[in-house]
């Protein structure tokens, strides 16, 4: 994971390295590979040159070239900002209703489908809940079929009225059989199409309003680096959503959503997805992920 960025930053810190005496010049060296390290993972420019500009503030700030272990503190330094950038503090989930409803939303093949099982599956196993999954998608059998399968495997209830077209009452329906049956969190898995369009904004915002989710997840493929963003950003401005789960950690991404996401929308990433499987779901800890980037 994000193997690229790590490299080129222990090679930019490398600079560092081997200097009797560090001087404002090899720092400027250092950051100026900071920045291109960044931009190569697929963070966007400002993002980047924001970064590094505030790195460089706190060392001047701190001194860094009087200290004894100038470069160990710049390396500090860079993994603090990396935390900030990824969300600093861990997000978690709002499981205060009852039930507590949650809403998923993104493009078809972002892993929505996927994920609300493996979220229903951490739930009932690390929170001892009892989930519902409801499949809302009015346009592809396949994806109820789909919701069907992935219940099954872990032993959670799926609600579908595949004969309705409407999601808002599909939704509707499924909380109140939540609450005669005991189900303490619903999980709404939603239609998505390849790209934004407007038919599909108005239907999950429609949803959202008829259905007011303690936790409105937004799930992205986190392989579709800028264009991550960009869909994180159309969805954020429809729904105001809580956070974000970033799928897909587990392919030859290079980290360009996972440091950018947080800073364009304000919201945290909550979840990743890292495998097919049901048990591939981490919490992300934004502080982890930066110490597993600077090794
Ligand atoms: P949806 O259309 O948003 O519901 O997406 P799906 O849940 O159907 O996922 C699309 C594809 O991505 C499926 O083949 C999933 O198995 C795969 N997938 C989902 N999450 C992950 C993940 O974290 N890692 C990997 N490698 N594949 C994933």
């Amino acid at each position: 994971m994000f193997d690229n960025l790590s490299d080129k930053l222990d090679k930019a810190f490398h600079i560092l390295k081997g200097h009797g005496k560090i001087t404002e010049v090899n720092v400027a060296e250092t950051l100026k590979e900071v920045r291109r390290a960044l931009l190569d993972a697929d963070v966007n420019f400002k993002i980047a040159k924001d970064f590094t500009t505030r790195v460089k503030e706190k060392a001047l700030g701190q001194d860094v070239l009087t200290t004894l272990q100038p470069g160990q503190l710049l390396v500090k330094l860079v993994k603090d900002e990396l935390t900030e950038l990824m969300g600093g503090d861990v997000a978690g989930v709002n499981l205060s209703g009852n039930p507590t409803v949650i809403l998923m939303s993104g493009l078809q093949g972002s892993g929505k489908t996927t994920f609300s099982g493996k979220l229903a599956n951490y739930l009932l196993n690390k929170k001892n809940k009892k989930p519902l999954l409801v499949a809302c998608d009015i346009y592809r059998p396949a994806a109820i079929q789909q919701l069907y399968v992935v219940g099954d495997s872990i032993g959670v209830e799926v609600y579908s009225e595949p004969e309705n077209k409407n999601p808002v009452e599909i939704a509707q329906n499924a909380i109140k059989h939540a609450k005669e049956n005991g189900f303490n969190v619903v999980i709404v898995d939603t239609a998505g199409r390849l790209a934004v369009d407007t038919e599909m904004m108005d239907e999950i915002s429609r949803v959202h309003k008829a259905i007011q989710p303690q936790e409105t997840l937004f799930v992205v493929d986190a392989m579709t680096g800028q264009d991550a963003v960009n869909t994180a950003k159309a969805f954020n401005d429809i729904l105001n959503f809580d956070g974000v789960i970033l799928t897909k950690l587990d392919g030859d991404t290079r980290g360009g959503a996972a440091l950018s996401i947080k800073s364009v929308v304000n919201k945290p990433i909550k979840f990743v997805g890292t495998g097919e499987k049901m048990e591939a779901i981490d919490v992300f800890y934004p502080i982890r992920m930066a110490e597993r980037i600077l090794g």
